[in-house]
């Protein structure tokens, strides 16, 4: 990779390196939505830049870049808005750029309002990790028959809710729900006493499929556009009583956040590895070749409400036992279409160790072995007003490709 040094001074440590520049939706105060590019702890304001007539040999409409949302701009497809990368790319790290006329077109990032960079049409979720699928298998099911017959065949997925997803910073509220008290036959209404995160990534659907016509998996990476966190807002004790025999419904559905920058699939090439051997063999619409998985650093931490911040999870997107063109191929091997702006999140990340496990339900073995926060306190599940932050990145300093992070404090229920 060829060095390059941008003009635009970075931190040290910085996910947002010249080798990074995610797609998101800012606004400052009053002045209307953009898409803007984080580079270091600014935002270049591309709307600004087009105005000057910096993308005309691309002949995109400066209106792409004055939208609410990205998916104007991801629908015209990968071959343009890589170039607008590549230019951008080019135009930061040339220091005779004359982009340094104008200093206002990088806007601080503690000065904008970061919103929602999707219109998400429809939400699925995957549960493609082996280490969290066993985990949840001998809590909910079977300690020596943890996975069920169909795991290792097929991503198992289920269709999630897209209209309560909400960008990072948005509180959540602890959900109300019926659950069924241990040792009881009669279901309670009361607020949830189980709120967990479920530490995941989620990839944004770039190109349309006809209905009817599948994605073949060779094919399934042109369809991804980038990558988000998202923390899979849980509910387990109204997961526990409600999820039989359809799967996920109000345990799920009351909450999802998502970081706002829209890390692409290209600046992530560098990070591609191996995922784990695929042991028994899947079918052939399935089998894939080369390193489909992505080394990602993840973390999790609770911030309690005495502003002490505790890591509680270590784990890495690497891990994953389904990769994202499997699971794009599966999805659509019926002929489902999927839509620009659609999201389809991972699963829960857990890795091999303890320490590495993405939900609080596998981090106290299901409520019974509390963890201690470095204040003190202990957790079993989430508290009301804990702040649960998720952060991941590639690469190492002077060359980081990361995705910020998405953090969201929860609130008292709604009774
Ligand atoms: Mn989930």
């Amino acid at each position: 990779m060829e060095e390059k040094h941008c003009w635009v001074p970075l931190p040290d440590h910085t996910h947002f390196s010249i080798y990074n520049l995610p797609f998101g939706i800012f606004s400052v105060g009053n002045n209307p939505k953009r898409l803007g590019i984080a580079i270091g702890d600014k935002i270049l304001d591309l709307a600004g830049v087009a105005s000057l007539g910096y993308f005309k040999t691309l002949q995109i409409p400066d209106e792409i870049f004055l939208q609410d949302t990205l998916n104007q701009f991801i629908g015209l497809g990968k071959k343009q808005t890589n170039q607008v990368r590549i230019m951008v790319q080019k135009w930061l790290s040339d220091q005779e750029s004359q982009l340094r006329n104008y200093p206002h077109l990088l806007v601080d990032q503690s000065e904008a309002t970061l919103h929602l960079p999707l219109e998400i049409g429809d939400y699925t979720d995957f549960y493609s990790s082996l280490e969290h699928a066993t985990n949840v298998g001998k809590m909910f099911r079977d300690p020596d028959n943890a996975l069920l017959p169909n795991w290792k065949h097929l991503p198992v997925g289920y269709h999630g809710r897209s209209s309560s997803i909400v960008v990072s910073g948005i509180p959540i509220h602890r959900p109300m729900g019926q659950v069924m008290p241990v040792g009881s036959s009669q279901p309670v209404f009361k607020a949830s006493e189980r709120l967990d995160f479920e530490l995941e990534m989620a990839f944004v659907v770039g190109k349309e499929n006809r209905l009817g016509q599948s994605i073949p998996l060779d094919q399934a990476e042109e369809y991804i556009f980038g990558m988000l966190l998202f923390n899979d807002w849980s509910a387990r004790d109204i997961q526990k009583w409600e999820y039989v025999p359809l799967g996920p419904f109000l345990g799920k559905n009351f909450a999802s956040s998502v970081s706002p920058w829209v890390v692409t699939l290209e600046s992530l090439e560098p990070f591609r590895v191996n995922g784990p051997a695929q042991d028994p063999p899947v079918l052939p619409y399935l089998q894939y070749q080369g390193p489909r998985n992505f080394d990602i650093n993840l973390e999790v931490s609770i911030t309690t409400s005495d502003g002490i911040e505790s890591a509680v999870c270590q784990s890495n997107f690497k891990h994953m036992y389904w990769n994202m063109a499997q699971q794009l191929a599966h999805h659509t091997v019926n002929g489902c279409n999927v839509r620009i702006g659609d999201l389809m999140a991972s699963g829960t990340i857990s890795g091999p160790d303890p320490g590495s496990y993405g939900s609080m339900l596998e981090l106290s073995w299901g409520g019974t072995r509390p963890i201690t926060l470095t204040d003190g306190t202990q957790r079993t599940f989430i508290d009301d007003y804990d702040l649960v932050t998720m952060t991941g990145f590639s690469g190492k300093p002077g060359y980081q490709v990361g995705f910020g992070k998405v953090h969201s404090r929860v609130l008292p229920a709604v009774q």
